[in-house]
């Protein structure tokens, strides 16, 4: 038990509220944050405030202090749950997962760094060369991933614009050796568009503000990002906390150690330079047709992606279609379809590359050869780091996918959480009655059952032929689950005890249908650039035999999130739930309003009544004995009894603790809080 930092911290373990209401909870909450203690335990929780300042608290020595330790020997911290992660899979062979969220800038990247540092200081004791890279491999994919996968927004200055999920594989001496990194929904509609006071992913500033002149001259680009349409929108070139231009070397230096070829590397240059010089092409009528405006940026264009001119021209004003007889003609663009087609495809080569990326760093970490009869049982951590619920003003088909994750997150936390507490009074022979809980799921298939939830009826109007918009989808929608319980016009309102979120279904048609002309595919694909080609393997197909329609965005996620799941769900489960204290980035500020509301909709509350309502704490016996020996005549200092837990048993007789605990197999098991309390009271008394 973690209480050895002192009462005027506040309450280390959230199960050790007198009362567990919101205003204890918040109370102990703020109390910790204004004195620098930003974890706190709910059992094997961690809460983690984020304090906006740097906190001495990360170094070699606290890592050493976690180490090999129980969780409530040491205060909450994120190393005790990596710690924990770690101990369950090298001593019981076990997968494990490290599940983190909160919302954006509430610091989950920050929480899965930290995370694996100390996997990292504690592994590989022998420095042994192979698995020493595939440490840094593993630590030095973050900082690549951060500058494609990042972006300043208005929530936070470097705010992950994807969700991440990395597995850690392990031999049987515990030491890592490769990993597999999943990416999810990048928000890659930031290409293209960002709004007032964000930028777009950091990966561009950085190039342009630290690639060297000869890097910036061979890809046609000037130094400064308010030259290009996509890089200046939203009127925030500059990031205060990000130095661009060391970023970029930083990026370049790992790229090289993961084991990225120098052509490789300048292809993905090349890649991102394209992007920029297409935000510059505009169109305009001849009267007639449509034409291109900046013939330069065309043959800069060309050459960056080793296409020929002609066919980039082309596929940038037309696009090829059958007709119904079977014959393919050119269609000339109007000025919007050809300015829409040609953001459609910046975004579709940023959102390849950063997949190309990811598919290649998995390539470097790949776990090769692994012959369990040869090297016992590969064991793996697998970290999650995805953006939490979003609640803005204006909330499209991101934040729909968005939340539904989080809809189906938050069951497994719950049914995962309980599952745990009943697998652990099964295996200790310990009765126990189930508790009842809100069952999410309800929500989940409102939003993915097939033919009757939501992702089904926005793809049926997606593959209806003809116009369809989204306000007749919204009626298809309203017609077919307006009778759900959770859904209403307009609005699908989720968890009953937390908020309800307000959708608009403006562009949810086209961002789910996410078309790009097959043009742009089939000259990617026709690229002399290995490594381009190798991004558009799909552009193979001529229009004839384009005939299958590809999956919708919304299904393809749908699949992708329901994968995740399941990958999380046979793994034990461990948490960090990240709270944002202020929206103001202040080290000082606790903003009671927003840090109740994300306790709220995280189920922090519930977490510790399911927590408190069948045993509170469990300790084995021989550790039991060794902290709370000298309350008990006697059990102190050594006991004469046959046993540690008739030891134990003799002291929980002494205080007359009797009704207040369990006996398992191996471990006491606690009702209440305050037993332990009173324990611990007692001990720091004598
Ligand atoms: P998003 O969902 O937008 O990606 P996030 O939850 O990943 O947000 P982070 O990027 O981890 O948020 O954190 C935002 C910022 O908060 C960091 O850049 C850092 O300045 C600060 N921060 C977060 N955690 C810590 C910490 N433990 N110590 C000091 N500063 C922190
Ligand atoms: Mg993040």
């Amino acid at each position: 038990m973690a209480e050895l930092e002192g009462l005027e911290f506040g309450k280390s373990d959230f199960v050790l509220l007198d009362e567990v209401t919101m205003e204890q909870f918040m109370e102990n909450l703020k109390l910790r944050f204004e004195k620098a203690r930003i974890y706190t335990f709910i059992g094997e929780v961690v809460v983690s405030v984020n304090p906006y300042r740097h906190l001495d608290i990360y170094g070699k020595e606290v890592i050493e202090d976690y180490r090999g330790r129980e969780l409530y020997e040491n205060p909450p911290h994120l190393y005790a749950v990596a710690d924990a992660a770690y101990k369950a899979m090298k001593r019981r062979a076990k997968d494990t997962c490290i599940v983190i969220s909160g919302e954006s800038g509430a610091g989950k990247t920050e929480a899965s760094k930290y995370i694996m540092q100390y996997i990292a200081a504690i592994t590989n004791p022998s420095q042994r060369a192979e698995v020493e890279s595939v440490k840094n491999v593993l630590l030095k994919s973050n900082c690549v991933l951060e500058a494609f996968g990042n972006a300043k927004t208005n929530r936070n200055d470097n705010s992950s614009r994807f969700g991440k999920y990395m597995d850690i594989n392990f031999n049987f001496n515990g030491d890592p050796t490769g990993g597999h990194i999943n990416n999810y929904l990048l928000e890659k509609s930031r290409v293209a568009q960002q709004q007032e006071g964000e930028r777009n992913f950091h990966s561009f500033y950085q190039v342009l503000r630290g690639g060297s002149d000869g890097l910036l001259k061979s890809l046609y680009l000037q130094r400064d990002p308010a030259e290009y349409a996509y890089t200046s929108q939203g009127a925030s070139i500059t990031l205060a906390s990000n130095n661009d231009s060391l970023c970029h070397k930083a990026v370049m230096a790992a790229l090289k150690v993961i084991g990225f070829t120098t052509e490789e590397i300048s292809s993905i240059y090349k890649i991102l330079s394209t992007i920029l010089h297409l935000g510059n092409l505009q169109f305009t009528s001849d009267g007639e047709h449509v034409v291109l405006v900046g013939e330069d940026t065309v043959k800069h264009i060309s050459e960056l992606t080793s296409t020929e001119p002609e066919n980039t021209r082309k596929a940038l004003l037309y696009r090829t279609v059958a007709t119904g007889g079977g014959e393919v003609i050119e269609k000339g663009h109007s000025e919007q379809e050809a300015s829409y087609g040609r953001d459609a495809f910046a975004k579709a080569l940023y959102e390849r590359l950063f997949a190309w990326i990811v598919g290649r760093i998995n390539s470097v970490i790949q776990v090769m050869d692994y012959n369990p009869a040869l090297h016992g049982k590969n064991t793996v951590i697998g970290v999650l780091d995805i953006y939490g619920f979003e609640i803005f003003d204006n909330n499209s088909f991101e934040q729909f996918c968005i939340n539904y994750c989080n809809e189906k997150l938050q069951q497994l936390f719950i049914e995962l959480i309980l599952r745990q507490e009943q697998d652990e009074y099964q295996r200790e022979g310990i009765t126990w009655q189930n508790i009842e809980y809100f069952n999410n799921q309800i929500i989940v298939d409102l939003v993915e059952q097939p033919h009757k939830g939501i992702i089904s009826v926005l793809d049926e109007a997606c593959l209806t032929a003809g116009k369809v918009t989204d306000t007749v989808c919204l009626d298809s929608m309203n017609k077919k689950l307006g009778q759900h319980p959770h859904y209403t016009s307009r609005k699908v309102s989720t968890h009953k005890s937390y908020h309800s979120f307000l959708y608009s279904v403006e562009g949810f048609l086209d961002k789910n249908k996410d078309p790009l002309f097959q043009d742009f595919k089939r000259l990617m694909y026709n690229s002399s650039d290995p490594v381009l080609k190798e991004m558009w393997p799909d552009g193979k197909m001529s229009i004839t035999e384009v005939t299958k329609r590809p999956l919708t965005a919304a299904t393809l996620f749908k699949n992708s999130i329901i994968a995740l799941v399941d990958k999380l769900a046979c793994k034990e489960p461990y948490y960090v739930r990240c709270i944002k204290p202020n929206e103001v980035k202040s080290p000082l500020l606790f903003d009671d309003g927003r840090c109740q509301h994300q306790v709220a909709y995280l189920g922090l509350l519930e977490n510790v009544h399911v927590r408190r309502a069948g045993f509170a704490y469990r300790q084995p016996y021989a550790r039991f004995l060794q902290r709370y020996k000298m309350t008990c005549e006697y059990t102190w200092p050594n006991h004469l009894m046959s046993s540690d837990q008739e030891a134990v048993e003799a002291i929980v007789n002494q205080h007359g603790f009797e009704d207040d605990v369990a006996y398992g197999h191996t471990k006491l098991f606690v009702r209440t809080p305050r037993t332990l309390f009173t324990l611990e009271q007692e001990r720091a008394a004598l």
